[in-house]
């Protein structure tokens, strides 16, 4: 049986579906209509032709049409919008870049029509200076926008970046392609404010993880609005004047709206097909729809959520194109007789939602299960942190980050991990990525036999350190307790007794309030001093020393000893983050 797969959406769904359909059957024909005028280009590279990190414009796009139908055999149809579909006619209507409309039958149809923004309810959105950053057209528009503002240079033509010229730039969400195009604002030379509803940016990860990245922003000169949002934005001659909620004004030259998407599921709709919980389009493992010649990928529809099994959606390009592959291959395998089990069918395991954001130096990212998704669904976590280098910290450049892992308290199963800091962060979050999709629990993290030279990383690798401490906690050798659980205590009835064990002077130059320094070297002449009849909560700079403390109460007889994870550093900076001041 051969016979026709019209695919709807081609950038990354789309078009990777059109390609493994042609690679898996060679007679099917296959159309690709897209709505727009470029098909398969880098959404995600968006940000950084904005701000001239990528310098050319060209280098946006990954495949065009010609080369489609080249390679593919493929016949993409740009500036072409589908209607409607009539699933029991297997056919679409469309109007093409002529404005004519038509109709086209299929034998399969893969929708990857992706999402649309969420759009905030603010007066005098539409104005000439207020964009988004989602599709060419719209980064050609900014870019048009900036042309007014920066000059140019001799060769080459491209935007110079420019200094104190007084240009603002407002950035509507801090989710990740707000901070994106903050950075890249940044970079350019614009005075950068961004308006957040959330109390925190960056509202996918939990609060700690994220606030470095705030702090950066703010370090390098933007303004960071919370609790806060836009009401109403009014030109005042080239430039315009955001009013906000809270009655603050910001003036600007160029906005950018980054409030979140939500899947594009009007198509779906109109076939009748099934739509999950979350408002996306339910699909099984095969990307099949409730419609059996109708498969969905990417954006718009459900994946499960490997932690949990539940459906989620989760708008990220590794699982859309993933799931364009898989619609596309079994689509095409339909079309060649294959049975539902035939081996060669590929199904979709899962997505755990890993994602990664740079602003200025600092790195924020997570894999899977956050603090705050656990509290919301009523999962029952444990957590730990973990601060370690990225590499050998004897070898020039280390840099320090923070790593919290997620795991089940029963069966020690990682279930998400999310880390802040500056290089290798990308490297531990992978790792930590694989070790969830594989249900790996923290005594498995632990054996991680990872690369280690100095400049790569160190013999007890940071990922794996995470797996010491989080399994020390699980077995019971070495409970832990995190910055805020122990804030909480202080002010319960049965408040720990809080023991600094770093060296007097590093002490002296901050301090919990409420700690009392019993530097390691004379730990175990002191030990008198510590009570047996209260909880004892040890805490030295990240977490090293006092876990020796730990066990040196331990292995004497103390027995409710925990361990401030993160040490002084993280709870200083929860602090500061919770309520501007050391509440200990
Ligand atoms: C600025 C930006 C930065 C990003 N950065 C990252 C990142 O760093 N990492 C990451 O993982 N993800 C990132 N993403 C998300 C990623 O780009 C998306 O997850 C991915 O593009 C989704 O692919 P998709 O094919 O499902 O949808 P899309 O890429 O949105 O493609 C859907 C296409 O369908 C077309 N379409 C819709 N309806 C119709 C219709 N009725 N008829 C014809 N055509 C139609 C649309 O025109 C669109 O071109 C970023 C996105 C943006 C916008």
């Amino acid at each position: 049986m051969t016979g026709r797969i019209v695919i709807v959406g081609g950038v990354a769904a789309g078009a990777s579906a059109a390609a493994k359909a042609r690679r898996t059957n060679e007679q099917a024909e296959i159309v690709v209509l897209e709505s727009g005028p470029y098909m398969s280009y880098a959404n995600c590279g968006l940000p950084y032709y904005l701000g001239g990190e990528i310098a050319s414009r060209d280098a946006l796009f990954v495949a065009n049409p010609t080369r489609f139908h080249e390679y593919f055999r493929v016949d993409v149809r740009l500036n072409t919008k589908a209607l409607s579909i009539s699933a029991n006619e297997r056919k679409v209507e469309f109007v093409g870049a002529d404005g004519v409309t038509g109709t086209l039958a299929y034998d399969r149809l893969i929708l990857a029509t992706g999402t649309v923004p969420i759009v905030p309810p603010i007066s005098g959105l539409d104005g000439a200076n207020v964009h988004y950053c989602r599709t060419v057209p719209d980064a050609d528009a900014i870019m048009e926008r900036l042309s007014h503002l920066l000059p140019r240079e001799m060769e080459g033509g491209h935007f110079l970046n420019v200094k104190d010229a007084g240009f603002q730039a407002l950035i509507i969400g801090g989710g990740y392609i707000g901070l994106e195009c903050a950075e890249q604002f940044m970079r350019r030379g614009f005075r950068t404010t961004v308006v957040e509803t959330q109390d925190q940016l960056m509202g996918s990860l939990d609060q700690e993880i994220a606030h470095p990245v705030q702090l950066e922003l703010q370090d390098a000169g933007a303004i960071v609005v919370l609790n806060d949002s836009v009401a109403s934005i009014e030109p005042m001659g080239n430039r315009s004047t955001a009013v906000l909620k809270s009655g603050r004004k910001v003036t600007f030259d160029i906005a950018v709206v980054g409030t979140g998407v939500r899947p594009n599921v009007q198509l779906a709709k109109s076939a009748g097909l099934s739509l999950g919980e979350t408002g996306a389009i339910a699909v099984d493992a095969w990307q099949r729809t409730s419609d059996p010649a109708i498969f969905a990928a990417g954006d718009n529809c459900e994946a499960v959520f490997l932690p949990t099994g539940k459906p989620v959606n989760v708008p990220l390009a590794g699982p859309a194109n993933k799931q364009g592959r898989i619609a596309g291959q079994n689509a095409a395998l339909d079309l060649l007789g294959a049975k539902r089990d035939d081996p060669r069918r590929l199904a979709m395991r899962g997505v755990l939602g890993t994602a990664i954001v740079r602003v200025g130096k600092v790195v924020a990212g997570g894999t899977g299960l956050t603090g705050k998704m656990a509290k919301r669904a009523g999962i029952d976590v444990c957590s730990a942190y973990v601060i370690g280098p990225n590499h050998a910290g004897y070898y020039p450049d280390a840099k320090l980050m923070l790593l919290k892992l997620l795991y089940a308290p029963d069966s020690g199963r990682l279930l998400g991990a999310q880390a802040v800091g500056q290089d290798g962060v990308d490297k531990r979050l992978d790792v930590l990525a694989t070790a969830i999709q594989g249900e790996m629990t923290v005594e498995d993290l632990e054996q991680l036999d990872l690369c280690y030279a100095p400049p790569f990383g160190s013999a007890k690798d940071v990922a794996v350190m995470a797996g010491f401490v989080a399994a020390n906690a699980w077995r019971g050798t070495s409970p832990g307790a995190s910055p805020l659980t122990v804030f909480a205590e202080m002010s319960g009835e049965r408040p720990p007794f809080l023991v600094d064990v770093r060296t007097r002077r590093e002490f002296e130059e901050g301090c919990l309030e409420a700690a009392v320094n019993i530097p390691l070297d004379e730990f175990r002449d002191r030990l008198a001093e510590i009570p047996t009849d209260r909880p004892v909560v040890l805490q030295c700079g990240t977490g090293y020393r006092s876990y020796v403390a730990q066990r040196i109460l331990l292995n004497n007889g103390w027995t409710d000893v925990r361990n401030l994870y993160g040490g002084y550093g993280l709870s200083k900076r929860i602090c500061s983050m919770v309520s501007g001041k050391l509440p200990l």
